[in-house]
């Protein structure tokens, strides 16, 4: 595998970075995954935005242009001659010194790994998955805004382990209000009523990719689609449940915190989510070759 580290390709064991750069000393830089299908990276515009907006938000100045991280991106891919896969798309403050200080680091280091992930097992896909609500909720607006998909995820890990611990693979994670927010990397719809919910981007969900899809996937489809605050209540008492992510794609929930979701398997409304979603992955995007 080669991976790109501020435009030199390295192989795996020489694909190093400093002790000194501040994305590992204070997890200070900024991410995208992103996925390739069929010879084409879904998404990368928006994933680009994604990168520059959240760089944008921490005073981090990308040493390259959108159009030339797109590019960066794509001959990753090349390089790699990955088809299908899973890009990991990093940005760190760079190397300094031992100290917070981010003006003593020099230069923004740019990282891009094309491999493969493999989110979930999966029959969890087949037969829908359980989850819990956990303990740890999404950091406040005012804090380290949850919109900013920053190298800290210590809070979501820490949901993480909450959720592994409970004996589930994803957890809800609410915001200081109690409304639900989303997953620890997935964001949560429910659908009720033949209407698509999903909470609103201030109740601290990432602005999903895979969300603005699946969104205007389902109002194509002639589906009601509205972001209100929702609880748990209203997430126990949904007649479907499915969680997005680049990574998970969309995956069926038929449990939450021990409560059946519809009919305990995975719905009708998410089955064909789940179909048009598989069928635009294939066919749409940025061409790699
Ligand atoms: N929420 C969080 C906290 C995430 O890290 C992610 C990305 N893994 C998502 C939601 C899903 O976003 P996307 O569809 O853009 O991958």
């Amino acid at each position: 595998m080669k991976i790109f580290i501020d435009g030199q390709y390295l192989d795996e064991q020489n694909a190093k970075i400093s002790v000194f750069d501040h994305g590992l000393l204070y997890g200070d830089g900024v991410f995208e995954g992103i996925r390739a299908y069929n010879g084409r990276v879904f998404r990368l515009k928006e994933h680009i935005d994604r990168l520059y907006c959240s760089a944008k938000a921490i005073l981090l100045p990308i040493p390259l242009t959108p159009a030339e991280m797109t590019q960066a991106v794509v001959a990753t891919c090349r390089e790699n001659n990955l088809r299908d896969g899973y890009i990991r798309l990093v940005v760190t403050r760079g190397i300094g010194t031992l100290g917070l200080n981010p003006n003593r680091c020099q230069r923004p280091s740019v990282i891009i790994i094309a491999d493969t992930i493999q989110l979930y097992p999966p029959e969890l896909y087949e037969r829908g998955m359980a989850i819990v609500t956990v303990p740890t909720t999404r950091n406040l607006h005012s804090a380290v805004n949850p919109a900013i998909k920053s190298l800290n995820y210590l809070n979501n890990i820490l949901a993480k382990i909450e959720a592994n611990n409970a004996g589930v693979e994803e957890a809800i994670m609410l915001n200081a209000e109690g409304y639900v927010a989303e997953c620890t990397g997935d964001n949560l719809f429910i659908v009720k009523g033949g209407h698509l919910l999903t909470p609103p981007l201030y109740a601290g969900a990432l602005y999903g990719i895979t969300r603005g899809v699946v969104m205007e996937l389902a109002a194509r489809a002639g589906m009601k689609v509205s972001e209100p605050n929702l609880t748990r209540y209203d997430v126990f008492n949904a007649d479907e449940c499915f969680l997005t992510g680049t990574g998970a794609e969309i995956i069926p929930i038929v449990k939450v915190d021990g409560r059946v979701i519809g009919t305990g398997h995975p719905g009708e409304a998410t089955k064909q989510l789940v179909a048009q979603y598989r069928g635009l992955t294939q066919v749409s995007g940025e061409p790699i070759f």
